[in-house]
């Protein structure tokens, strides 16, 4: 279970789709291990930070830490802020998903 409203079929979509982090490309865990540390937990995200779009194009799983970096910045501006510089994060390097929805925000912007 989640706590925003993703219905089943989805969550298992996109489980399955995303192993690794959709933003630095580590591998996930489902649950803290005793001796792991919270970074590394998988969490849910809202590409495009709109809690309305539930599809499978803005839900993704990404990593504790990405996430809290990226918060409820843009996609556009977070992934050129430190955090991602440090860690090679570019609109390259992002999974599929994230690539599609950079490019639909930069659309939008023009
Ligand atoms: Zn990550």
């Amino acid at each position: 279970m989640n706590n925003w409203d993703i219905p089943e079929w989805l969550e298992r979509e996109v489980k399955e789709r995303d192993k690794i982090c959709v933003y630095c490309g580590i591998q996930m865990v489902e649950q803290m291990s005793p001796r792991g540390t919270r970074k590394a937990v998988a969490t849910w995200e809202h590409i495009i930070n709109d809690a309305t779009i539930v599809s499978r194009e803005n839900i993704a799983r990404c990593c504790a830490a990405c996430n809290s970096s990226k918060g409820t910045k843009k996609l556009s501006d977070w992934i050129q802020s430190s955090y991602c510089k440090k860690r090679g994060i570019k609109k390259e390097t992002v999974a599929e998903v994230v690539k599609e929805a950079l490019k639909r925000e930069m659309r939008a912007e023009v």
